[in-house]
């Protein structure tokens, strides 16, 4: 069954318990770039290939009145994914359950998920070679768990659920919220065909930070209603030209490279 988050920035804290357990759950490594080590309540500035959620933090001054804005920000899952839809060998793809799921072996390292996603959300790691972004914590899933984000969540702020059951509470929120806050609104119902995230926002969307319409690139939808799904790098290369197809080729020479020279290294060490 689809699962889905409920996020609601008016009870998020910044407390980043939610970057920590996504760090710790899914192992990328303790590079906490924290608010308390570099004083600013808006570390880290970006998704990183090995920090997969952050907090978007917006302050300012409306009229005489201070605000301080928090949103949780991730890979959405994307009904209509812009990385899926960017990646000419199926590497980046959606899962039985419409998870955005990503497949190394296919990868050639083209990064054309990356420019494509409009929520910075997609990452290449240069080190491990890979693509790397929020995943939905599949074990936990399967297993009946709450993903290790919400669950360590004090405050409130994400509930995990049933995708339609996380899409009703929204709308009972939004009958409270737009009583006092004119621009009150859902954001995920819509966005992108549907979103795995659904905000609860008390403004527009762009005063949290995010992309108020966000969109799939132009020259994405041209690339992938001429690349045939599945069609691999062979399709690929009909569409954008020998040069480019050859440094793609070149690329998944060297991809196979460092894969079998990582199994010889596991093999001996
Ligand atoms: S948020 Fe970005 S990386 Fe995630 S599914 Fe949507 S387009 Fe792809
Ligand atoms: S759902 Fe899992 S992988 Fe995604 S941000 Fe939360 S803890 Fe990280
Ligand atoms: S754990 Fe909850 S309250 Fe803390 S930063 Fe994350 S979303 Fe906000």
């Amino acid at each position: 069954m689809a699962k889905a988050i409920l996020v609601d920035p008016a009870k998020c804290i910044n407390c980043k318990a939610c970057q920590v357990a996504c760090k710790e759950w899914n192992k990328t490594g303790r590079n906490l770039e924290s608010a308390v080590a570099y004083g600013d309540l808006n570390m880290p500035r970006e998704i990183t290939s090995k920090t997969w959620t952050r907090i978007i933090v917006k302050q300012g001054m409306e009229g005489k009145k201070p605000y301080l804005r928090f949103a949780k920000t991730q890979c959405m899952h994307c009904a209509d994914a812009a990385c899926v839809k960017a990646c000419p060998t199926g590497a980046t793809s959606k899962d039985d359950d419409g998870y955005t799921v990503f497949d190394a072996k296919k990868c050639i390292g083209c990064n054309y998920c990356v420019k494509a996603c409009p929520f910075q959300a997609c990452k290449y790691d240069e080190e491990l070679k890979e693509i790397n972004r929020c995943i939905f914590c599949p074990d936990r899933r399967s297993a009946g768990l709450a993903t290790a984000c919400s669950t360590h969540c004090p405050s409130g702020a994400l509930t995990y659920g049933d995708l339609e059951e996380i899409k009703a509470e929204a709308r009972k929120r939004l009958a409270v919220y737009s009583k006092k806050f004119p621009e009150a609104c859902i954001y995920g119902e819509n966005e992108m065909g549907g979103l795995r995230y659904i905000y609860i926002l008390q403004n527009k969307p762009s005063a949290y930070g995010l992309p108020d319409k966000p969109t799939v690139p132009a020259g994405v939808v041209v690339w992938n209603s001429l690349v045939k799904p599945g069609g691999g790098v062979a399709a690929a290369a009909l569409v954008i030209g020998a040069g480019t197809a050859a440094l793609l080729n070149l690329r998944a020479r060297r991809m196979e490279k460092l894969e079998k020279e990582r199994i010889e290294k596991q093999e001996t060490g």
